[in-house]
């Protein structure tokens, strides 16, 4: 009977595409919404452009087939019915909002390929086993507020998201369509969800270098940020000899290329981890003066934790001898720790087997970004695709993918989601599916 009822709709990975231009077309009218002057955009979460834009990408779910609901959290949720109501969906999904000088790709592209997705099911009538939805994640730039309502995360307090250029973020979520007082209410789990797989562009050089193949994710790297602050003693800069300094900034200077120098290791595991001094301040910064007391950021990334825990232990001895060289005192402190999000290991081999279907070259990669998958992860089994960015540029209005890479991940999530569909067989639901098709 299994054969019979997964077979219904298979078709051959190079046979049923999606329809670029149309999903081209959409990204150009999408990109329209809060346009800047060189091909940009500026459309924050909770902007009159922010739903405007919702609004457009709402009709189209609808012209899918979808219906459409906006949770608490002001997430907008496009559902294609499958065979089986009471299956738990397969999701995907990205956001929509965007940074104040963003390109049209980041977050939209991976709404739209969803989109698409829907429309090319809906246009040949293939009705998966699981339902399909298209998630569009409420202000991802800066709160990830939907994805951490839908993994049961946010916070509730509205005041912890308080910030001086933003207004107070639940009459924000609810001019969006969401309700702030039932934010609880937009928490998923594994019965409503069985997987969320995310396409989005790499906002990094990785695949161009390599030749453009599509970006199988490993994870999304875990990130840790350190303050170290070192205090010598500020004195003349005439009349202190040299032997006789403790120059902070000579001890800073000595970390900085320590923290390169891990960044840049190679073997034993290592290769894929980034480590980054990115600000700086110094006391008394004036000509003639030795400076006194440094402090600065440590901010390293990597799949794994056992590696970080080793970066700062190399980085606290070398420190050490520092301190003891230069006549400082050197002090870490922890200041954020973001964990690893390892992608779901079935997810991930469907991905590839789908690329190599498609002949399209594909090449495994962390994403060292956030994404709403990694929150979603905790709930339900994740997956990303990447797509080149060209220079590796993003964040920014030049950024930019050709139309052809852009379709090519269309397609690669179109088969990713039929061929789970396939792979999702839970206990609970199976013999209701069983039964219907002995019908
Ligand atoms: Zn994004």
């Amino acid at each position: 009977m299994l054969n019979i009822i997964a077979s219904t709709h298979i078709a051959p990975a190079d046979t049923l595409t999606v329809n670029g231009e149309r999903l081209m077309q959409m990204m150009t009218d999408v990109g329209a919404i809060g346009a800047l002057p060189n091909g940009g955009v500026r459309r924050l979460a909770f902007s009159p452009e922010d739903r405007e834009c919702r609004q457009l990408v709402r009709s189209w779910m609808a012209a899918a087939g979808m219906t459409v609901t906006i949770d608490a959290a002001g997430n907008m949720i496009g559902r294609y019915a499958g065979r089986f109501p009471q299956a738990p969906a397969l999701a995907t999904g990205s956001h929509l909002d965007t940074v104040p000088n963003a390109g049209i790709y980041d977050g939209t592209y991976g709404v739209l390929a969803g989109v698409e997705v829907a429309r090319t099911l809906h246009d040949q009538g293939i009705r998966p086993d699981h339902p399909i939805e298209v998630i569009v994640f409420a202000d991802e730039e800066r709160t990830m507020i939907g994805s951490k309502a839908m993994a049961g995360k946010a916070n509730l307090e509205p005041s912890f998201y308080e910030h001086p250029h933003y207004e107070p973020i639940d009459m924000g979520v609810n001019f969006i369509g969401g309700d702030w007082a039932q934010l609880p209410s937009a928490k998923r789990d594994t019965d409503g969800l069985a997987a969320f797989v995310e396409l989005h562009v790499e906002q990094g050089p990785v695949l161009e270098a390599a030749g453009n193949p599509m970006g199988l994710v490993t994870g999304i790297v875990g990130q840790r940020r350190y303050l170290i602050a070192i205090d010598g003693t500020a004195s003349h800069a005439g009349t202190t000899p040299m032997p006789m300094r403790q120059d902070a900034l000579v001890a800073a200077s000595q970390i900085i290329l320590a923290v390169n120098r891990l960044g840049n290791k190679t073997g034993d595991g290592y290769g894929e981890q980034v480590a980054t001094v990115g600000a700086m301040q110094l006391s008394p910064n004036v000509a003639n003066t030795i400076p006194g007391r440094v402090e600065m950021t440590l901010d390293i990334r990597d799949l794994s934790n056992q590696r970080l825990d080793a970066m700062v232990a190399e980085l606290e001895a070398e420190m050490d001898a520092i301190a003891t060289q230069t006549q400082t005192q050197i002090h870490i402190k922890p200041q954020l720790r973001n964990e690893p999000v390892p992608v779901n290991s079935h997810i991930y081999n469907a991905i590839a087997q789908v690329c190599d279907e498609l002949k399209l070259p594909a090449q495994s990669l962390p994403s060292r970004a956030s994404h709403d998958a990694q929150i979603i992860a905790s709930i339900t089994d994740m997956g990303m695709i990447f797509v080149p960015s060209q220079d590796g540029i993003s964040h920014s209005e030049t950024e930019y993918t050709t139309p052809e890479h852009c379709i090519q991940g269309a397609n690669i999530l179109l088969h990713t989601l039929l061929k789970l569909d396939q792979h999702y067989r839970c206990p609970e639901y199976l013999p209701a599916i069983r039964t219907e098709s002995k019908v």
